[in-house]
């Protein structure tokens, strides 16, 4: 019923030459279905990788936006920009946007909002600290994290939108979840929404993230609340992508 879904967030990584390995290696390979597969490359790559991923499955994310059209914002992109690049994921909230660029909940929640409206499906990022886990947190710090960006969303806006639980201890760390951990905040997010809609809630798409590879994919998207992954360092190398989005059958 849910659509997986395996989204490759480059960071501030990657080359045109990657553009091109990623264009070659998945261009006739044959992926489960159904399956959605995007990456997330800078935006300077956006226009490369258009080109390169056409004919292709790989689909096109941003990892963040301005919630503004246009105007007076140095070095900042649009979601109408973004738009015309063929952009059909955006990011709000990732971890490192929160912690290094400091944006708070209502700071993810114009960015989301400015996706929604540029026709772009966001993808909400959320998850604790290891000092908000030790603390006993997890729960709380997470449900804020979705509840703040929802409560704000008119129905059928909160229908388009994707979660990805991404523990910040696990980001970049090669220290991933259990799947058990993840599946227990996971289907805590899913029994949130279920409190504004039950149809919502169970067509909600959740997607994994932090330390996400080939060898540990399978096991955690086998997970019944899992239905997907956002996978960092392991996007950079076409082979361990593709083994991921092979995992995601
Ligand atoms: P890693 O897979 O490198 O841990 O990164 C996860 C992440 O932050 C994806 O957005």
């Amino acid at each position: 019923m849910r659509t997986p879904l395996i989204a490759g967030n480059w960071k501030m990584n990657g080359s045109a030459e990657l553009v091109e390995e990623f264009g070659r290696a998945f261009t006739g390979t044959t992926l489960p279905a159904p399956l959605d597969v995007v990456i997330l490359p800078p935006f300077p790559y956006l226009d490369a990788a258009r080109r390169a991923f056409d004919g292709t499955s790989l689909r096109l994310g941003a990892q963040t936006l301005n919630p503004l059209h246009s105007g007076a914002r140095t070095g900042e992109v649009s979601g109408r920009m973004l738009k015309e690049f063929g952009v059909e994921f955006a990011l709000a909230g990732h971890s490192e946007r929160r912690q290094l660029y400091r944006e708070d909940d209502a700071a993810v929640h114009d960015r989301l909002l400015a996706a929604l409206n540029a026709d772009i499906t966001p993808i909400l990022c959320v998850g604790e600290t290891l000092e908000e886990r030790d603390a006993g947190k997890t729960m709380e710090v997470v449900l804020r994290q979705v509840g703040y960006v929802m409560a704000r969303l008119e129905p059928d806006q909160r229908t388009r939108v994707i979660i990805a639980y991404e523990p910040v201890w696990a980001i970049g760390t090669g220290r991933t979840a259990t799947p058990k951990q993840a599946q227990e905040v996971m289907a805590a997010i899913r029994e949130y929404q279920a409190g504004f809609d039950r149809e919502l809630a169970a067509g909600l798409r959740l997607l994994y993230g932090g330390s996400m590879n080939a060898g540990n994919a399978a096991e955690l998207l086998a997970q019944p609340d899992i239905d997907g992954g956002l996978v960092g360092g392991a996007s950079l190398k076409a082979d361990d992508f593709l083994a991921i989005c092979q995992s995601a059958g």
